[in-house]
C-alpha cells in the first residue's frame, strides 16, 4: 500500500490538516492521537472521536509505542465523554470504513434514552445523517468543544 496516496485521499488526514476543522472541533493532539468532537451534524453532543495521528487503519498497524499508549488514551477520552455528558456508559466503536484511518467513536450512552441503546445508535446515526432526525444543535456542540478543551488538561497527557 502506498502511504502517500492513502494520506492524500484520506478524509481523516484531511480533517487533521484543515485549520477550520481544527478550530471548530479539535480538543487535543500529540504525536500519537487527535481528540476531536464529531463534526456537525452529530446525533448527540459529547460524541467524541479518538484518531490515530499517524495514517493507519487500526490497532493491527500500531507500532510498539502506539500499542502501549492506546489504553490510556481511550480511558482518558472516555472519561472526558462521561464528565461532559453525565452519561452512564461510553460506547467505543471503530469501523474504519468511511476513512481507512483509525477513528474511534466514543459515544455517550444515557441509559434513559432508548434510541441510543446498543445497535440502535447506528439507526439514530443514519437518521441524523439522512436528515430524518434532528442533530444536536451546532451552537451546543461549539460550546461543548470549548468546555472540553478546558477539561482535557485535567486528564493529563493524551498519550
Ligand atoms: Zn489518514
Amino acid at each position: 500500500m502506498s502511504s502517500i496516496l492513502s494520506q492524500s485521499s484520506c478524509g481523516v488526514c484531511q480533517i487533521h490538516a484543515d485549520p477550520i476543522q481544527k478550530e471548530r472541533y479539535e480538543i487535543s493532539r500529540n504525536g500519537f492521537w487527535v481528540v476531536r468532537h464529531h463534526p456537525d451534524p452529530v446525533p448527540l453532543p459529547g460524541w467524541l472521536l479518538l484518531d490515530a495521528y499517524r495514517h493507519l487503519g487500526g490497532s493491527v498497524d500500531f507500532n510498539a509505542e502506539e500499542a502501549k499508549a492506546w489504553g490510556g488514551a481511550v480511558q482518558r477520552a472516555s472519561n472526558l465523554v462521561q464528565q461532559l455528558t453525565a452519561c452512564q456508559r461510553v460506547y467505543a466503536i471503530a469501523f474504519g470504513e468511511g476513512a481507512r484511518h483509525l477513528h474511534l467513536h466514543l459515544i455517550p450512552r444515557v441509559t434513559t434514552d432508548p434510541a441510543s441503546e446498543a445497535w440502535k445508535i447506528a439507526d439514530l446515526y443514519r437518521a441524523v445523517m439522512g436528515g430524518k432526525c434532528a442533530a444536536a444543535p451546532p451552537n451546543a456542540v461549539e460550546a461543548l468543544v470549548r468546555q472540553t478543551r478546558e477539561l482535557w488538561g485535567g486528564f493529563g497527557e493524551a498519550n
